[in-house]
C-alpha cells in the first residue's frame, strides 16, 4: 500500500500524521482525534517507531504473553492491524526496538541497538523519508519529556522534531525524497492534571469510585509542571473508536481497567476533548484552537475534508 498522496496543484486532502514510539500509544493518545479527521476525510498516517518488542502483558486475563522478542512483535503487529482498523487510519512502523523501561537504581543500560540509543539522525532519518513520502500538513507527537520517561517517547520526541525541522530541506537527509515542509507540529496532552482532576471530581460527585485517586495524589506531589494546553479538538463522537482500538491491544490493555473506568456518558459531558499544545507553526494561527488544521486550511486548497470550521472565519 502506498502512502503516497495525489500530487500536482490540484485540490488536495488533508494529511495528519501522528508519531507514537510502540503499537498502543495511537490508541492512548489523540486516538479519537485520529479517529474523527480520518471520518471527516483527512488522511491520517499514524508512525509507530519501535514493534513493542519489549512490552509486558499487562492484561492479568490475557494470559501468559510470548516468550521471545520476535513473538512480542507478531503479537503486537496483529494486535495494532486491529487497532488502526478501528480508527479507520493507516499506519506504518519505522522499524527500530523497543528500548524497554528500565527499572532499578541505579537505572540498567538500554539494551543494545534498541530504539532509544540511537543516533538521532540515524533513527530520523525513515522518519523523514515518510514525511517526504506522505507530506502531511499537521505532524503530531509527545513533548521533549516524552510524556512520561519511557526513553522510547523521549527518542520519538526527538526524531519527529528532527523530521518537522528538516524534512523541508533540501540540504538534509539526501536520497529520502523531495522536500516537504510540515505546516503544524503539536505534541499530545491527554493526561494532564487538570483532565484527569475534572474527570475525578465528576464521578467522585456522582458516587462513583474514580481510578484516579492515587495517579493524581503522585502526579501533584512530583510537581510535574504542566505544559500549556494550545488546542482542544472536540471527539466524544468518536470515543466508541478510541475504545476499540483500545481493546484491540489486548496483551496491553485490561478492558476491566484503567482506560475504561469512567461512564463515557460522565466523560463526554465534562471532557469531551483531546488536548494538544502547538509547538511550532509555519501558517498564522489564533490561539486557543479547536482544529488542528487551523489556518492550514486557509492556505491548502482542499478536498475530502468535510470539517466544520464554522466561526473561524467569521
Ligand atoms: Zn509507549
Amino acid at each position: 500500500m502506498s502512502v503516497a498522496p495525489e500530487s500536482g496543484g490540484a485540490p488536495e486532502r488533508l494529511r495528519l500524521m501522528a508519531v507514537h514510539a510502540h503499537p498502543d500509544d495511537e490508541s492512548s493518545k489523540g486516538a479519537a482525534t485520529a479517529a474523527r479527521y480520518a471520518a471527516e476525510g483527512v488522511d491520517v498516517l499514524v508512525v509507530s517507531c519501535t514493534g513493542g518488542e519489549r512490552g509486558d502483558v499487562l492484561n492479568p486475563s490475557f494470559g501468559p504473553g510470548p516468550t521471545s522478542l520476535e513473538g512480542m512483535r507478531e503479537l503486537r503487529r496483529s494486535e495494532m492491524a486491529r487497532a488502526r482498523e478501528a480508527l479507520g487510519v493507516q499506519q506504518r512502523w519505522l522499524g527500530f526496538v523497543d528500548s524497554g523501561l528500565p527499572e532499578g537504581d541505579p537505572l540498567p543500560p538500554l539494551p543494545e541497538g534498541s530504539f532509544g540509543l540511537q543516533p538521532v539522525e540515524v533513527a530520523a532519518r525513515p522518519l523523514v523519508e515518510l514525511v517526504r513520502a506522505f507530506r502531511p500538513h499537521v505532524m503530531t507527537t509527545y513533548d521533549p519529556s516524552g510524556g512520561y520517561p519511557h526513553p522510547d517517547h523521549i527518542m520519538c520526541h526527538k526524531v519527529a522534531f528532527e523530521a518537522f525541522e528538516k524534512a523541508g530541506d533540501p540540504s538534509c537527509y539526501p536520497g529520502t525524497g523531495a522536500p516537504w515542509e510540515v505546516f503544524k507540529l503539536y505534541y499530545n496532552h491527554d493526561f494532564s492534571l487538570t483532565r484527569m482532576r475534572t474527570i475525578h471530581e465528576a464521578m467522585e460527585g456522582q458516587g462513583l469510585v474514580s481510578p484516579f485517586g492515587d495517579w493524581i495524589e503522585s502526579r501533584a506531589a512530583r510537581e510535574i509542571p504542566e505544559r500549556p494546553v494550545t488546542t482542544r479538538v472536540e471527539v466524544s463522537a468518536y470515543f466508541p473508536q478510541r475504545d476499540a482500538a483500545l481493546v484491540a491491544h489486548a496483551s496491553q490493555i485490561d478492558p476491566e481497567g484503567f482506560f475504561f473506568a469512567v461512564p463515557r456518558d460522565l466523560e463526554a459531558d465534562v471532557w469531551p476533548w483531546e488536548e494538544y499544545e502547538l509547538a511550532e507553526s509555519r501558517v498564522p494561527t489564533t490561539l486557543p484552537e479547536d482544529d488542528l488544521f487551523a489556518g492550514v486550511r486557509d492556505v491548502v486548497e482542499t478536498v475530502g475534508a468535510t470539517v466544520s470550521t464554522e466561526g473561524e472565519h467569521a
